[in-house]
C-alpha cells in the first residue's frame, strides 16, 4: 500500500497503450490498492493505471461526498459497451494540476468491467451524472486519451493550459465525434437561448 507519483502530462508515458489484465494476480491488487491510496490522498474523483507509470487496463472512481462513506469502485479490463446522449463537463484530472476546461461526453454509457476480485460486473449509468462522466474519463487514459482532446472550446483549453504552466494541446490527438459535437453544439445553443430569454425579463 503506498502512495504513488501521478504522472504530469506532458509525460509521454501518460499517451502510450495498456496491456489487459489476464489474471488478478497480488500484483494487480497492489496496484488497485495504490491507485485508491493515491486517489484518495490527492482527493481525486478516479485514477488510472498509466497515471501512475503502469502500463495495465485498470482504473478506480469514487465519487462519494466528503459525508458519506467512502464508495470505491474498480475497473479492470472495462469495455465501455454503449454510449449515447450528451453533456457538457467541466474535468480536471490529477495529470493536469489546477487545469480545468469543458468537455465533450456522452450523457449514458454502460460498461462492462471486473471487480479487484475477478468477478464481471455490468454498470450502466445515466443522465451524465459524474460517475458517467469520470467513467469516459478514467477509460480514455487506458488508451492515451487525455481530457483536454474533447475540449469543447480549444482556445479556452489552451490559455488554461498555459495559464498553469502546462504543454499546450496536441491537436493531432483532438477527438472528432461529429454526432456528439452535433449534440454539444444543440446544448450550447439551448443555453445561449436561456441567458437571451432571462436578458428579456429585465
Ligand atoms: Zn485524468
Amino acid at each position: 500500500m503506498s502512495v504513488r507519483k501521478v504522472l504530469k502530462y506532458g509525460d509521454p508515458f501518460l499517451r502510450g497503450a495498456t496491456k489487459e489484465v489476464h489474471k488478478v494476480s497480488k500484483k494487480i491488487q497492489e496496484l488497485v490498492r495504490d491507485l485508491l491510496d493515491t486517489m484518495y490522498q490527492q482527493n481525486g474523483v478516479g485514477l488510472a493505471a498509466p497515471q501512475i507509470g503502469e502500463s495495465y487496463r485498470v482504473f478506480v472512481i469514487d465519487v462519494s461526498t466528503s459525508d458519506e462513506p467512502l464508495n470505491p469502485i474498480v475497473f479492470i479490463n472495462p469495455k465501455i459497451i454503449k454510449k449515447s446522449g450528451a453533456v457538457i463537463s467541466h474535468e480536471g484530472c490529477l495529470s493536469f494540476p489546477k487545469a480545468f476546461t469543458d468537455v465533450k461526453r456522452y450523457a449514458n454509457v454502460t460498461v462492462r468491467a471486473m471487480d479487484r476480485k475477478g468477478r464481471s460486473f455490468t454498470l450502466e449509468v445515466k443522465d451524465g451524472t459524474l460517475l458517467a462522466r469520470a467513467i469516459q474519463h478514467e477509460y480514455d487514459h487506458l488508451d492515451g486519451v487525455l481530457f483536454v482532446d474533447h475540449a469543447i472550446n480549444r482556445f479556452e483549453a489552451e490559455d488554461v493550459l498555459s495559464e498553469n504552466e502546462l504543454p499546450p494541446l496536441e491537436p493531432e490527438k483532438m477527438i472528432d465525434e461529429p454526432e456528439l459535437t452535433e449534440e454539444i453544439e444543440k446544448l450550447l445553443e439551448a443555453k445561449e437561448d436561456e441567458v437571451e430569454s432571462d436578458e428579456d425579463d429585465e
